[in-house]
């Protein structure tokens, strides 16, 4: 299980997420951050910071 917030990356944002893999927290981030963070595409350093700040 890994779990991961939008906290986690210093933002001012509820969202919290779970899944099985560091893929699908991934999809379901990347999904959010276009819908709600208005971020269509993520830079290589956010992705960095997700990948670390995900809770295993
Ligand atoms: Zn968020």
């Amino acid at each position: 299980m890994v779990a991961f917030t939008c906290r986690d990356l210093g933002m001012d944002c509820s969202f919290k997420t779970t899944g099985t893999t560091d893929s699908e927290i991934m999809k379901k981030f990347i999904d959010h951050a276009e819908s709600v963070h208005n971020m269509p595409v993520l830079t290589a350093d956010v992705i960095f910071k997700v990948k670390t700040a995900l809770k295993k």
